[in-house]
């Protein structure tokens, strides 16, 4: 009798072990291990990360999601130029008067955008602050163009060779009384890396980390295929431009959709042509692929500068660079000579 029950408790034991067992590696055993999606606004957008890896659990998953939210709030609280305290407002404070002591991440991406001003002529140049609060893109309430006095003024400012970079102390010094850095072509991308070397770190090695458009790729999706990106129709809607298969690689795409306002009926971006101070003509889009969000981000602004011929031939001369240019008026898709290999369907009418 007492034996017949302890075998009546033990198979009462097993089976609701076999249960609770079968609940936590069900999902394992099903095949998809859980794709975990969590937004955050931040730098002025809505940052997407999605994640999923096979060696961890959700919990892990989530706190490597958090972790890269993290480095991205670090960039934005160090590369925002109205942000009081912030390493590029206190060298803007110190334009023609001393050297700032700043992180090693405020040297690398300005070195970056050394680079890439050299590459395009000066065509991407981080000293365009001068020149962009006078038009005024991020502030609230009418706008209008500046006055061309005004203009003249503040283009006598503006000028990537007089930002001194010492690697060593490190510190930033802006030479002229006035200048004023804006890292608005950059900053966002450079976050993107960060908050992908996060996830990686932390042993995620699938992910998209989407701020605004503008994203690094990494791995598959949960079920093994390719992540599968849009890229938006610069003539707006919700229609695509092309859609990509990519991995372990950064998309950027800067429009002229972004930010504008309208004037006496004609449309006014927040891309600038450093040598007008006028917003640029041209292009209405251009979308980089390459392996670091930081280099595609400033390389899609001076492509975007200096207009579809000259743009396309700066990415042609880049190694490990490919893209898809969208003149202004006509609207022509013009893409670099490898930019088939990451289209789905091989086509750009796909
Ligand atoms: P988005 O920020 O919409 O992704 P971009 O990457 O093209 O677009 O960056 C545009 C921003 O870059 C502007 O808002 C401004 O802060 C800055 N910028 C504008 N013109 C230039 C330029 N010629 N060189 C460097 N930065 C620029
Ligand atoms: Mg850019």
């Amino acid at each position: 009798m007492s034996h017949s029950r302890s075998f009546w408790s033990l198979l009462v034991i097993l089976t609701i072990g076999a249960i609770v067992l079968f609940a936590y590696f069900g999902k394992q055993l099903s095949g998809e291990p859980a794709l975990v999606k969590i937004d955050n606004f931040q730098l002025g957008t809505l940052i997407e990360i999605q994640a999923w890896d096979n060696s961890l659990t959700e919990t892990e998953v989530k706190a490597a999601i958090q972790g890269a939210f993290g480095a991205i709030s670090d960039v934005e609280n160090t590369m925002s130029w109205n942000l009081p305290g912030s390493a590029v407002s206190r060298i803007n404070e110190a334009a023609g008067i001393e050297p700032v002591e700043v992180a090693h991440s405020v040297i690398a991406v300005l070195s970056t955008a050394r680079e890439v001003s050299e590459l395009s002529g000066g065509a991407f140049d981080v000293t365009i602050g001068s020149v962009l609060r006078l038009w005024g893109f991020s502030t609230p309430g009418p706008k209008a163009p500046p006055s061309p006095a005004d203009l003249a003024e503040a283009l006598d400012r503006l000028d990537y060779t007089a930002v001194e970079l010492t690697a060593t102390a490190p510190t930033v010094y802006l030479r002229h009384v006035g200048m004023q850095m804006d890292l608005g072509g950059i900053a966002k991308g450079f976050a993107i890396d960060r908050a992908s070397e996060k996830l990686k770190e932390a042993g995620v090695s699938n992910f998209i980390v989407n701020a605004g458009g503008d994203m690094f790729v990494s791995g598959n999706r949960n079920n093994g295929t390719s992540w599968r990106i849009g890229v938006r129709d610069p003539l707006g809607g919700d229609s695509l431009l092309c859609k990509l298969l990519i991995s372990g690689c950064a998309v950027v795409t800067s429009g002229n959709y972004e930010r504008f306002f309208d004037y006496n009926g004609k449309r006014y971006h927040h891309i600038i042509n450093p040598k007008t101070g006028y917003p640029s003509v041209g292009c209405s889009s251009v979308t980089i692929i390459t392996s670091r969000a930081e280099f595609a981000d400033a390389v899609a602004t001076a492509v975007f500068v200096l207009g579809p011929e000259r743009g396309l031939d700066l990415i042609e001369r880049l190694e490990g660079v490919e893209g898809l240019i969208v003149s202004s008026g006509d609207e022509r898709r013009l893409p670099s000579s490898g930019f088939g290999q990451f289209l789905h369907g091989g086509s750009l009418d796909e």
